[in-house]
């Protein structure tokens, strides 16, 4: 497929308009640094009119029934299937990640994100609460809470958005939406699909610009009654403070440990562990950002790794061969690089990669990454590194594999491999993160399965997935009613 250079306005009111201030700025494609289109960048005042358009969206789709609005999220899945080769080019163009092995799948789950949030929220019934006064009956049900301030990140930016996008029409909240400014034209294709569905006037806008201006407008503004955030602990603990009292889900970074107890499959562990440190190019919240172990497995266990990270094809995202695309951006690599320098530097060794590929069209490849013989000190160990490497920490033994996957300060998701289930169970009963996999990788996830940080933990506040985030998208209304 090709498309032509493209030119993006934000999406306001159900209509595509003009930044207020008139400015644009280029979009790129990581696979080879070309422009590739052009894209509004916004300022405050575009946030601000999106609020107010959403308003007359909100009245809209309060007058809806759970129903018609079901058929709309169903009209937006059927959008989103038609126009399902265009989304998976452009974003594999924009974001980097393989066309084939993965970016269809992210459509996929988009449309399967509209029609189970249709289907949930559909059922979901209230209470009908007895009352120890005589005469008075009371019932309680779920409501919108009005408007939405939607930020999303760049590493699934068709995705990311519909897991609060879906919920939210759903239940009859609008939306203004503020996507990661490097997959603008990503979040742009999902918003004329949702357009061609025929959402009401207001009821989802989408604002393109720098997060610290647009998507901070959105939180602050009073006229937003609830924020969703997908990105770093960074911003999050910003929007928590700039939001605070308004009710929020904040979905953030993580450093998964795939942790390979004495007795696991190590084929199988490693296998999930490769998987988990160089789907997407380790752009990913849930990724494997650690492999723990013992001497017992090491050896095997890093052999089976480092094969696997061999066998990848690095390139051109757009081409079928190819499972591991460029990084994303900038910053993104210059993390992976800063990491992969402290771990050498602390003593690590490379079994694999470590380097940039610019010979495979820009200076946004990095080689799938093995290292080994790292301490726990180690970036890589402490930190979240978001790109692909795997690198193996060997511990003691069983409880300081424990120790040293509980002391980082993330917990989101982690892969427990072992083949005796009660203890394997008994193990991930202690492991601090949101979600423990037994004997799958750190990143398996369904999108009705609760997701996000463990207590105590800089991964976030609150569950997405499914009822989960109808539930944090709904406020309970009661009301009594007195039979005299
Ligand atoms: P980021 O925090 O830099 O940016 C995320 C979004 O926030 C972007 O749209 C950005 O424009 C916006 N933003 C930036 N500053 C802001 C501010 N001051 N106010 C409001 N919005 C602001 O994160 P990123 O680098 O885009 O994404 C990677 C991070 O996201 C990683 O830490 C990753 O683990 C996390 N993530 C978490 C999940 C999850 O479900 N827990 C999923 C995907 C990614």
């Amino acid at each position: 497929m090709q498309v032509p250079n493209q030119h993006r306005q934000h999406f306001i009111g159900g209509a595509w308009r003009d930044p207020v201030a008139g400015r644009y700025r280029p979009a790129k494609s990581p696979g080879t640094g070309d422009t590739i289109g052009e894209v509004a960048e916004g300022e405050r005042q575009d946030a601000a009119l999106a609020i107010e358009a959403a308003k007359s969206g909100h009245e809209a789709l309060s007058q809806m029934t759970r129903w018609q609005r079901a058929d709309l999220c169903h009209r937006v899945a059927d959008s989103i299937e038609t126009q399902k080769d265009y989304l998976a080019y452009i974003l594999a163009l924009e974001q980097g990640k393989p066309l084939k092995s993965e970016a269809y799948g992210e459509i996929e789950a988009a449309a399967t994100g509209f029609r189970e949030a249709a289907e949930l929220f559909k059922f979901m019934n209230g209470d009908f609460i007895p009352a120890e006064t005589p005469g008075k009956r009371v019932i309680s049900f779920r409501v919108p809470r009005g408007i939405y301030a939607v930020v999303t990140p760049w590493n699934f930016p068709i995705n990311i958005p519909v897991e609060y996008l879906a919920p939210c029409l759903a239940a009859g909240n609008a939306v203004v939406w503020a996507p990661a400014p490097t997959t603008s034209l990503c979040a742009s294709a999902l918003m004329q699909c949702i357009a061609d569905a025929g959402v009401p006037d207001g009821a989802v806008n989408l604002v393109h610009g720098p997060g610290a201006v647009v998507g901070d407008e959105l939180v602050v503004n009073p006229d937003t009654h609830g924020i969703g955030f997908t990105g770093s602990p960074v911003t999050g603990a910003k929007i928590a403070q700039r939001g605070a009292g308004k009710p929020m889900l904040l979905e953030l970074g993580g450093n998964g440990p795939v942790i390979v107890l004495d007795d696991a499959d190590i084929e199988r562990a490693a296998r999930a562990a490769a998987d988990g440190a160089f789907i997407n190019a380790g752009q990913v919240c849930a990724a494997t950002g650690r492999v723990l172990c013992t001497r017992t497995t090491y050896d095997e266990l890093a052999q089976r790794i480092t094969a696997a990270a061999q066998e990848l094809v690095l390139g051109d995202p757009l081409q079928p061969a190819t499972t591991v695309g460029p990084l994303n951006n900038h910053a993104v690599i210059e993390k992976v690089e800063a990491h992969v320098a402290d771990g050498l530097a602390r003593g690590g060794t490379l079994l694999a990669g470590g380097c940039r590929k610019p010979e495979l069209g820009s200076d946004l490849y990095y080689a799938p990454t093995v290292m080994a013989d790292l301490g726990e000190d180690a970036d890589l160990n402490r930190a979240e590194t978001f790109g692909p490497v795997a690198p193996i920490i060997v511990c003691r033994d069983e409880e300081e594999i424990l120790r040293v996957a509980n002391a980082a300060g993330h917990g989101l998701a982690a892969g427990v491999f072992s083949r005796d289930l009660a203890k394997a169970f008994r193990f991930a009963e202690r492991v601090g993160a949101g979600l423990v996999n037994i004997n799958g990788p750190s990143h398996y996830w369904e999108l009705h399965i609760p997701f996000g940080g463990a207590p105590g933990k800089q991964s976030g506040l609150g569950r997405l997935g499914g009822r989960h985030t109808l539930h944090a998208v709904t406020e309970i209304k009661t009301i009594s009613y007195d039979l005299g």
